[in-house]
């Protein structure tokens, strides 16, 4: 059960993962979001500002 990272194509083990769980690209080490397990894909995650002072 692998996906392929949308970054540079290397294969994401997803054994034992969940939807919406975040991972990171071994290759690049992209943040990258489980977003199918029965075919496997992940996608970019979006990037959180953690900005919550003024
Ligand atoms: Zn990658």
């Amino acid at each position: 059960m692998v996906a392929l990272c949308p970054e540079c194509e290397a294969e994401i083990d997803l054994q034992n993962r969940l939807v919406g769980e975040i991972v990171y690209c071994p290759d690049c080490n992209a943040e990258l979001e489980v977003t199918n397990l029965e075919q496997p894909a992940v996608a970019l995650a979006p990037r959180v500002e953690e900005d919550w002072g003024e």
